[in-house]
């Protein structure tokens, strides 16, 4: 458990933080950068900035508001305005230093500054560590609609420290074990049995655990690096989750986290995997139990419907205005490219709320 090379970049797992230093001072960068929230400010940057006194470098901070309300064209606009006014250049690095949200609008924003300067990586949540860091994928919200703007744009490393979980709240932790159980799910059923076998006394989860989620995420982004194909799977849970998350951001004072919604999206297109793609009765009784039992019942009245079958309409997946699932054949291996008629994804939406 060391390295994980991705598509064009290393994933590292262990001494990472020295490691990043050894990084910024190889990499002849003119300046630095170092991109954070509120939260991780407090919490991540103190660790970060212990290791940083040894380099003899100047680097300035960016600081954006916490949460997935920041992720949009206007905050993005500040971290541009403020490169310029600390006089970034094209052989500027950005460390990007918080969860999915720093991460995405630090990548796009550094994807597109002078089109396009260095960015490396650093991700403090649990989702951001086996999901979000390692693919590729950067963006932001538009329109209300989540990531509808970005970039496949690779950074150039990335630094998982597990340390940085101890100040996560239990909540943002189950976040990121929604991705990790998704990962068994589409790929390795001894895995989605290891999380399972766990029942519901999940703390942190070990450094171990966490490799593993990335090492089944990377091997399909690899595989299908502008998700041509195979790396839909990842998708799994995401065309019913990602409408449920746009609406509980635009409808719900206390809103769901990603990996919350993706978490009802993954009961839904579990049902839907028995109807359309073979998942067997019985273990879409186990997916639906284990889910169910880990995370709070979020009601989903019948009058939502229709505002969430608009929403997944808008899903980045769909052709041709149909709407597109990526469904199991049975646990451990999944089937892309399912059409769903809206009176489908209502039945499924019902079953989750039965
Ligand atoms: P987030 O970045 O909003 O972080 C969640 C909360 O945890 C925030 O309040 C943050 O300030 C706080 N936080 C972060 N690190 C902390 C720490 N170590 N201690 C205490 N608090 C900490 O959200 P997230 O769940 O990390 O990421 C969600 C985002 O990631 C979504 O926008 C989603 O679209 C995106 N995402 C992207 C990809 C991808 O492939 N690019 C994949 C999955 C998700
Ligand atoms: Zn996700």
């Amino acid at each position: 458990m060391n390295t994980i090379n991705s598509i064009d970049y290393p994933v590292y797992f262990t001494d990472t933080l020295n490691q990043l230093v050894n990084f910024v001072e190889k990499g002849n960068y003119s300046r630095f950068f170092i991109l954070t929230d509120e939260h991780t400010e407090k919490h991540c940057l103190p660790l970060l900035q212990d290791k940083l006194v040894h380099l003899n470098h100047q680097y300035d901070i960016i600081e954006v508001n916490a949460g997935e309300e920041s992720k949009t064209i206007d905050f993005c606009a500040g971290i541009w305005k403020m490169l310029i006014d600390f006089g970034a250049d094209r052989h500027s690095l950005l460390i990007n230093l918080g969860g999915g949200v720093i991460g995405d609008m630090g990548g796009f924003a550094a994807s597109t500054f002078k089109r396009g300067i260095d960015f490396v990586q650093v991700p403090t949540t649990l989702l951001s560590q086996v999901d979000a860091s390692v693919g590729g994928k950067t963006g932001i919200d538009f329109d209300n609609l989540k990531n509808i703007i970005g970039t496949f744009t690779s950074p150039k490393a990335v630094f998982i420290e597990h340390s940085f979980l101890h100040t996560l709240p239990i909540r943002q932790i189950l976040s990121g074990y929604a991705e990790m159980l998704k990962h068994g799910l589409i790929a390795d059923a001894s895995y989605w049995n290891e999380l399972k076998g766990k029942g519901d006394d999940l703390g942190l989860p070990e450094a171990k655990l966490i490799y593993q989620s990335v090492a089944i995420k990377n091997n399909v982004v690899v595989t299908d690096p502008l998700e041509k194909g195979y790396r839909k799977c990842l998708n799994f849970g995401h065309t019913i989750g990602h409408a449920i998350e746009t609406y509980s951001l635009n409808n719900d004072e206390q809103y769901l986290t990603h990996g919350e919604a993706v978490v009802i999206g993954m009961v839904c297109e579990a049902w839907l995997s028995h109807q359309k793609a073979g998942l067997s009765k019985g273990e879409l009784d186990e997916i639906t139990a284990v889910l169910t039992n880990l995370y709070p019942k979020y009601p989903l009245e019948e009058s939502c419907h229709a505002v969430l079958h608009d929403l997944m309409k808008t899903d980045k997946k769909n052709e041709a205005g149909k709407i597109n699932c990526t469904l199991l054949s049975k646990i451990g291996e999944c089937s892309i490219d399912h059409i769903c008629t809206e009176e489908e994804l209502c039945d499924s939406l019902n079953y989750y709320a039965r």
